[in-house]
């Protein structure tokens, strides 16, 4: 049997080897998904919705528990799974109180004895493929929607976020969902390629891009419902008249947070040549004073960068940033220790020719590019082949308005950053992924209108 070693990616120290799924136990759950899934659908919303209410009180009542394995298999600080976690109740209450409305049969048309009707039906069985950068809110974001709207989902966490992969699915049978209805894999790439080859009726995806574009492949073919959540190198552009101290903060804090490691991640910055300096040297020294360590520890705030083989792209992206050079302000090296470790890394002096202002870093390290003013920004923020989001700081809203109307992205930001909300619809353009979670589009997104043409006799 294949095993699946879970590594503390803060130490390097072995956390637990899993018993991992093959392709045969695979097919053997996707099975037993397709043939569970009727009855499911067939209940009452209400009865799906207490089910979904019973897990918000477990993840309430195992909140610490469950904070301090995600952060001993991501390396996320322990305050910011607890954030995760707290966060979730929302996106939860959003669900439970907007599916209904969101999904309820719609009389669109009566005439002469003729109804005209519009029924949102489950997709059926849907595979949910994913990232584990934050294990709690990706998985979340359709596993819930997708239970709620009467489907059955198989669910296949990162190898880098199993244990909290495993929690979910604990805790949704624990509140009622039958076993098979919510069906958790185990194991890599390998488990998630054999998922694909299953009769499944929709493919959510949360992860790079690159495989998001396997993905595409393996099931183009199929006309299943396809959505791809990928990276981003996410712009913000800081104009003149934005105060450069509380920018700086602002901007530090979403380039950083999670250790840089999330899909909106301020990837690059953008000032005006008028403020460019004061505001370099704000957020230097926000970013110097961030505590990195043992994540454990209630005062980190730099964890451990979850997976081993980003830190070579982050060490590339910052040697050939200063080999075109860029300036080091801060940061810049690997930590050669126990564990994976990249010191929190500002570079000024950058432009496009970089890899740190073209290709997601995905870690805490960030460039920041003086520029003359809004239509260089502009065109610096669309000179990218990504479009999750980008944001823009001044004290001017129509000026705000007017520059990221012109900007391709999929959420945009005046005077904040790095944020997500259950009730905006959550997208990408361009190779950040198609198709959307979130919002009621969200909810929508896990069933199939179907057009009811009724005469009676
Ligand atoms: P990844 O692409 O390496 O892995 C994602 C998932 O795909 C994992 O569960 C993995 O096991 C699985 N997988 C790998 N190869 C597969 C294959 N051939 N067939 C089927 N499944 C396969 O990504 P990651 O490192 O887990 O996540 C980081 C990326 O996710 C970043 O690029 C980040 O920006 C992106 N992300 C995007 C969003 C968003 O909402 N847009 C949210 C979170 C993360």
């Amino acid at each position: 049997m294949s095993t699946l070693s879970i590594h503390n990616p803060a130490t390097g120290e072995l956390v637990i080897s899993l018993p991992a799924d093959d392709a045969e136990a695979v097919a053997a759950k996707a099975a037993a998904a397709r043939a569970a899934q009727p009855a499911w659908a067939a209940l009452p919303l209400k009865q799906r919705a207490a089910c979904i209410r019973k897990f918000r009180e477990g993840v309430l009542r195992d909140l610490e528990q469950l904070a301090s394995t995600m952060t001993r298999e991501t390396g996320k600080p322990i305050k910011m799974s607890r954030n995760e976690l707290n966060g979730l109740l929302p996106r939860i209450d959003f669900f439970l109180a907007e599916t209904e409305a969101a999904t309820a049969a719609e009389t669109v048309h009566e005439e002469g004895g003729m109804r005209e009707q519009i029924e949102h039906a489950p997709l059926g069985v849907v595979a949910n493929i994913s990232a584990w950068n934050y294990p709690w809110f990706v998985g979340c974001n359709v596993i819930l929607p997708a239970l709620l709207t009467g489907n059955a989902v198989l669910y296949k966490p990162s190898e880098f976020s199993t244990l909290t992969g495993l929690e979910i699915a604990r805790l949704l049978h624990e509140a009622g969902v039958p076993r098979d209805v919510m069906v958790c894999l185990v194991g890599g790439g390998e488990v998630g390629a054999a998922l694909l080859e299953q009769k499944v009726d929709g493919v959510f995806f949360t992860g790079s891009h690159a495989t998001g574009q396997r993905i595409a492949q393996a099931v183009g073919q199929r006309f299943v419902r396809l959505q791809l959540e990928l990276g981003g190198k996410d712009p913000t552009y800081v104009c003149e008249d934005a105060d450069p101290q509380a920018a700086a903060e602002s901007l530090a804090d979403g380039a950083m947070y999670n250790t840089g490691q999330s899909c909106c991640s301020v990837e690059r910055i953008y000032v005006h040549e008028k403020i460019h300096d004061a505001f370099v040297e704000a957020f230097v020294k926000t970013v110097q004073g961030m505590k990195r360590g043992d994540p454990m520890n209630e005062e980190t705030y730099i964890g451990a960068i979850t997976r081993a083989p980003q830190l070579d792209v982050l060490e590339s992206q910052v040697e050939d940033a200063i080999a075109k050079g860029a300036v080091l302000r801060t940061g810049g090296e690997r930590r050669i220790d126990e564990g994976n470790w990249f010191d929190a890394t500002v570079l000024t002096n950058v432009d496009h020719t970089m890899e740190v202002m073209r290709e997601e870093s995905f870690g805490p390290v960030i460039g920041i590019q003086k520029v003359g003013g809004d239509e260089e920004a502009v065109k610096l923020m669309n000179d990218t082949r990504y479009g999750l989001t980008a944001g823009v700081y001044t004290r001017d809203e129509q000026r705000a308005k007017r520059i990221l109307s012109q900007v391709r992205a999929g959420s945009v930001y005046w005077n904040c950053c790095d944020r997500v909300s259950p009730r905006l619809p959550w997208s990408g353009v361009g190779d950040s992924g198609v198709g959307l979670t979130l919002s009621k589009y969200g909810i929508q997104a896990f069933t199939r209108p179907k057009a009811w043409h009724l005469r009676a006799a």
